[in-house]
């Protein structure tokens, strides 16, 4: 990270099984305390536990639910509103994990690129802010970084004008999230992750602004842990992590201190 206030956080997906789990899991972000004046950091419970841990973290950790709802309260069975969100007090949200657009082919709905903007924008207006996932699947990596670029840019079109408008870059974080690295072990090679994050940045810049580019945050995310969070966060354009399983250990504390 060379830029910005880099930005981390900790995606517990659908984990602990057992609520009894989550003061460990929220003690072990208590090291991070010491980093928070010059680090951003957030954590996405599962939404069941959203509650039982929003007042539980040190001071100046965020908690992030992982996907809201295109809109406000009505009937919409199963889903979270931003309006339910910002009402708990919370001011970030996480959407378009790669799990949830239906990568893994999980009985969850695809969620379209059209579907995140509507989201971002929403929650925007709410003045709330947004961790806004991309990232594209292994075929399209084997076809090389054009593939990769235009897989991804192709989840941020819809995206540009709410970009344009927005004043306050920092509000919006991008998390670059190959789907093939995530939770397998295999992590983005420093260079290959900086080359993807580098091109998205000049993309954007062509596409929305020279000011949108600057300031928005690119986090990386796919098997970033405290033994290669040193070498990816030399990279430039790396401004943080998006950490799934490692998020689940004390050694999230090492992958903040990793961008210091
Ligand atoms: C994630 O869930 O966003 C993620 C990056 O997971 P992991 O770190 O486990 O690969």
């Amino acid at each position: 990270a060379k830029y910005s206030q880099p930005i981390v956080g900790g995606n517990w997906k659908c984990n602990p099984a057992s609520h009894s789990t989550l003061p460990t899991l929220v003690s072990n972000f208590e090291g991070v305390a010491d980093y928070l004046s010059d680090c951003d950091v957030y954590v996405c419970p599962s939404n069941l536990h959203v509650s039982l841990v929003k007042d539980s973290f040190v001071p100046g950790i965020s908690v992030a639910p992982q996907n809201c709802n295109f809109g406000g309260c009505g009937a919409y069975t199963g889903e979270m509103a931003v309006d339910q969100i910002k009402d708990l007090g919370l001011d970030t949200v996480l959407i378009g994990h790669s799990e949830r657009r239906g990568e893994f082919g999980l009985p969850t709905p695809k969620e379209s690129n059209e579907l995140m903007a509507t989201k971002l924008k929403y929650i925007l207006d709410q003045g709330l802010k947004c961790v806004f996932c991309i990232g594209e699947p292994l075929p399209v990596r084997e076809k090389g970084i054009e593939a990769v670029v235009e897989e991804c840019t192709k989840q941020l079109e819809d995206i540009v004008p709410i970009l344009k408008e927005l004043e306050d870059k920092s509000r919006v974080v991008i998390a670059y999230e190959p789907v093939w690295a995530i939770g397998t072990g295999v992590t983005a090679s420093p260079s290959q992750a900086q080359e993807t994050h580098s091109a998205l940045r000049s993309w954007i810049a062509t596409a929305v602004d020279a000011k949108t580019a600057e300031g928005i945050r690119i986090q990386y995310g796919g098997s970033a842990n405290a033994g290669n969070a040193k070498e990816l966060s030399e990279m430039d354009d790396i401004d943080g992590f998006l950490v799934g399983g490692a998020s689940l250990k004390p050694e999230i504390v090492d992958i903040v201190k990793a961008l210091m």
